[in-house]
């Protein structure tokens, strides 16, 4: 049957070095395991006519739509500091879903197949890999995070060789594109500067329009990814997010969550919470990931250079004027997001004090970052804890004092800002294990379910909230290549 998903090709427009045709490697037996059927029906595609043959087929790169133009994209990056040249390894766009409003979707399969930025890897992933950035990046959705978002994940029938054999499995995901920092990087360091110039006219038009008349589009456009990095990281920092892995070629141009490789959500707070098995030096910790981002930015700004202005010590002025702003907008809207956590719609200066406190409080207490903010919510506190000791009942009556004026807004923000389920590592791993191990969903499903309705504080749920003593001693994640 002839498949068509009224799909465009813009990115395609641009020199043919920002990318490669390349088809998927076909699989020997795909299976669909999980469909998005909600986001299917968001991005207009229609799946429900077909079977679960055609939608493994399609969805494992088999059989890719009459109007595909499969291509893997070009790009480099900092990986843990170190400039490099990479590029879509194990990931194919097959395409720009436009939706009904207009607005344009990458589709893009990854698992699926060697491309030829490949370098030594098999251009492949695995089922717990993949299940995991579909429950991970579904979670941040509906915690109402900028995020890619998954459509499937199908089962390939092939072993895939990692630290042992795994199940092979691709999943495709759906992002408003794949434009890095890392774009940037590899535009301007491994070509002549037409390519920036086109890189940027076209990440302008089709992600920031409203720059298209700015008086410096370079720096304008560099002003906005920070904007909307800055509310990214923000927003990460809120829910207790650590990305695991903020190197520049995994961070998006229009201030998406991308790539998730070893993520992981922060139960006691502690800034230097970091789950991931290659970050030994904690450089993408929780705590640090607003140094990151602004580092990130600074690789960005460094691409950008010969277009902000024709001299480089000039752009460089102009550029850095700009970057140094970063730290104390972002000191600002940390404190305006960690307030509406507090239940303060206008914070003042004088309340960093009062979230400094708590959080000095939780990381000597070990207190779970969300419980304790649900708990505040709650305004109910467990019995014989930790909340019962009078450190934490003193901050408590200043705190009280500080919102009693209007105790109504105060709930409303805090039942916005404060998730009751987020993905729990226990959770997450017994979910995983359950499905490549034993192929039993039900465990995912659940989980899943209960986080896609983050803010609802429902009882009956108590096993989504608890977290078992000392359960993330040595608890780790993998980048899942
Ligand atoms: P990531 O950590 O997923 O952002 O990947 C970093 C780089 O390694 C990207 O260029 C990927 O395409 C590439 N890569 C990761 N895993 C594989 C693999 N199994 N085969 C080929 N390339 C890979
Ligand atoms: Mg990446």
């Amino acid at each position: 049957m002839e498949i068509t998903w009224n799909l465009e090709h813009t990115y395609q427009q641009l020199p043919s070095a920002l990318f490669s045709p390349i088809h998927p490697t076909p699989v020997k037996s795909p299976q669909l395991v999980l469909l998005n059927q909600r986001l299917a029906q968001d991005l207009g595609l229609d799946l429900e006519k077909h079977d679960d043959q055609t939608l493994s087929a399609l969805f494992s790169g088999n059989q890719v739509p009459q109007d595909a133009q499969p291509m893997a994209q070009a790009y480099a990056g900092h990986q843990f500091g170190q400039f490099t040249m990479l590029g879509d390894g194990r990931a194919i766009l097959l395409g720009e879903k436009v939706t009904p409003e207009g607005v344009h979707y990458d589709i893009q399969l990854k698992g699926s197949g060697r491309t030829p930025y490949s370098r030594g890897g098999d251009g492949r992933a695995h089922l717990s890999a993949m299940l995991r950035e579909y429950l991970i990046s579904e979670a941040m959705h509906y915690l109402g995070i900028p995020t890619s978002r998954s459509l499937a994940v199908v089962i390939t029938g092939e072993p895939v060789y990692r630290e042992k054999v795994r199940h092979g499995a691709i999943l495709t995901r759906v992002a408003q594109s794949h434009l890095r920092v890392g774009t940037f990087e590899y535009a301007r360091n491994f070509h002549e500067g037409q390519y920036l110039k086109d890189l940027l006219q076209y990440s302008i038009a089709r992600h920031y329009p409203e720059l298209e008349k700015a008086e410096n589009q370079a720096l304008s456009f560099f002003e906005a990814v920070m904007n909307r990095q800055l509310d990214l990281i923000i927003q990460w920092m809120r829910v207790g997010f650590i990305h695991g892995v903020m190197n520049t070629d995994n961070m998006s141009i229009p201030g998406e969550t991308i790539d998730y490789g070893p993520c992981a959500f922060m139960n006691a707070y502690d800034p230097m919470t970091v789950f991931s098995s290659i970050d030994s030096q904690g450089r993408y910790a929780y705590g640090n990931q607003p140094f990151v981002a602004h580092w990130n930015l600074g690789c960005l700004a460094s691409a950008l250079l010969p277009e902000i202005a024709p001299k480089t010590e000039d752009a460089l002025k102009i550029a850095r004027e700009s970057i140094d702003r970063f730290p104390a907008a972002y000191e600002t809207r940390w404190l305006e997001m960690m307030g509406q956590k507090l239940g303060i719609e206008k914070t003042k200066p004088s309340d960093k004090a009062l979230v400094d406190d708590l959080l000095h409080w939780m990381k000597s207490n070990q207190a779970d970052y969300t419980n304790t903010f649900l708990y505040l919510r709650r305004n109910k506190f467990p019995e014989e804890s930790i909340y019962d000791k009078p450190d934490f009942k003193g901050w408590l009556i200043l705190w009280k004092d500080r919102i009693s004026a209007d105790w109504k807004k105060a709930q409303e923000l805090m039942d916005q800002n404060n998730p009751a389920f987020i993905p729990r590592n226990h959770l997450v791993e017994e979910a995983l294990d359950a499905a490549s191990n034993n192929g039993d969903m039900k465990p995912f499903q659940e989980l899943l379910s209960v986080l896609q309705k983050p803010y609802a504080d429902v009882q009956g749920l108590e096993k989504y909230q608890e977290v078992p003593v000392e359960v993330d001693k040595g608890y780790q994640t993998f980048c899942g290549t």
